[in-house]
């Protein structure tokens, strides 16, 4: 019998293998994966430096023991460069393999950053553990870094640098971090939370080139400023890895486009996490792949199902003000009531219904996110008092 074949061994591949394992012990899985498959949990990049983590020390459980535990044949350091959906076989540069069914489970690239100038090579992007170990090490003790980016993955890594000692600069093209996701007052008072730890921030601002100068970097903004750092980090954002599934004849949109049950447009060949594009949503989060996961592993052992989300707040790793969001669909009505108390900020995102359909908790407050989240969906008073939600 030819295996199932998972592309991919982060979250998202690992996960749906777990999955699948609870269900089926026998069919035969092969695991391919570009990286050396060594099972991580991505979101500990962001907080782990003020930890002394290295990558190795990153690592939760090695190849050789997931192989072991999920019994199937992992392929490390292998990138697959075709899939043949009529012929159900996927290669990489020196091997191929059939499938019976076939999981992408590929993940996202950094965006690239655009700067031109000599000292583009000094910048870093950190999507997964070779990443990490090469930030890193170019980091030097107390030194300076510039953040391009002020969204939820540059705001930790901000919070982590100055928490390690480093200096921190942060260009940020919004007028306050994650203006997507979170309304003015709770991102001026994260924005605050990070300048009282030494983040300088610029706001609505662009770096357009980055030139050497002394073993460092000087970024020159698009006001004509100038920011010096030793080295940069970029951290504008993320798309997801369409381009093997494009070239296979799949199709793709932002990314690789699947139904509820993550099929994608060719028959036996599913796609799920960062590089899936689910009933035209792509949820680049941990929550929302933990999901797929379970559905896509239920089909795949027979039981067609289809993924169903749970109300899924974001919990910010920024220890200097927490933060839990649920931001409202895109394109929803309605606007923010924003309340501050001793505990922190209560901003809920209600409908003209009065309906409940995202929210922002800062401080202390954040750690009430599951009794917001039930609330989602249903009509509640106003932010003033958050007592009125339990
Ligand atoms: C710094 C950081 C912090 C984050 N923090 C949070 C958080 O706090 N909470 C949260 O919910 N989410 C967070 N996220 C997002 C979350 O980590 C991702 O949504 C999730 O890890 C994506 O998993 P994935 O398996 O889809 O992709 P990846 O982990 O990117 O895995 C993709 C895999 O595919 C392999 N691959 C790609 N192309 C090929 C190919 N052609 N051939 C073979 N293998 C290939 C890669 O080697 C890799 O193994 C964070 C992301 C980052 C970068």
């Amino acid at each position: 019998m030819d295996p199932i074949v998972i592309i991919g061994s982060g979250l998202a591949g690992y996960t749906v293998l777990r999955e699948f394992r609870k269900r089926d012990q026998e069919t035969p899985v092969t695991l391919i994966s570009s990286d050396d498959g060594h099972f991580y949990s991505k979101p500990n990049l962001s907080n782990a430096l003020v930890a002394g983590k290295s990558a190795e020390q990153l690592v939760n459980t090695p190849r050789e023991k997931m192989a072991a535990d999920l019994k199937a044949e992992i392929v490390a350091n292998a990138r697959v460069t075709a899939i043949d959906t009529a012929g159900k076989k996927v290669r990489w540069s020196d091997g191929e393999t059939a499938y019976s069914k076939l999981v992408l489970a590929l993940g996202a690239d950094p965006i690239p950053h655009g700067l031109s100038g000599p000292g583009a090579d000094k910048v870093f992007a950190v999507n997964d553990l070779q990443d990490y170990a090469a930030f890193r090490s170019a980091l030097k003790p107390g030194g300076k870094v510039a953040i391009l980016g002020g969204g939820l993955i540059g705001s930790e890594f901000a919070n982590d640098l100055t928490a390690s000692g480093c200096n921190v600069e942060v260009v940020h093209l919004g007028p306050w971090p994650l203006e997507r996701l979170i309304p003015e007052q709770v991102g001026r008072a994260l924005a605050d939370a990070l300048a009282e730890k030494g983040v300088t921030w610029h706001f609505g601002r662009t770096a357009k080139t980055a030139e050497t100068s002394g073993g460092g970097v000087v970024l020159s903004l698009d006001d004509g400023s100038k920011v010096a750092a030793d080295i940069v980090l970029s951290a504008i954002g993320l798309r997801s890895r369409t381009q093997l599934a494009a070239s296979a004849g799949l199709q793709v949109n932002r990314g690789i486009v699947v139904d509820r049950t993550l099929q994608t447009s060719a028959p036996d060949v599913y796609a799920l996490g960062d590089c899936a594009e689910v009933d035209g949503q792509v949820l680049p989060y941990v929550l929302p792949l933990m999901q797929q996961a379970r559905a896509l592993a239920a089909s795949l052992a027979g039981e067609k199902s289809e993924v169903r989300y749970p109300v899924m707040p974001v919990v910010v790793k920024t220890p200097a003000l927490p933060l839990a969001v649920l931001p409202p669909a895109a394109g929803s009505d309605g606007c923010w009531q924003v309340d501050c108390n001793e505990d922190g900020i209560c901003a809920l995102h209600l409908d003209g219904a009065n309906v409940l359909r995202g929210f922002a908790l800062a401080g202390k407050l954040a750690a009430q996110r599951s009794q917001y989240a039930a609330k989602a969906g249903l009509c509640v008073s106003s932010a003033r008092t958050p007592a009125r939600l339990a």
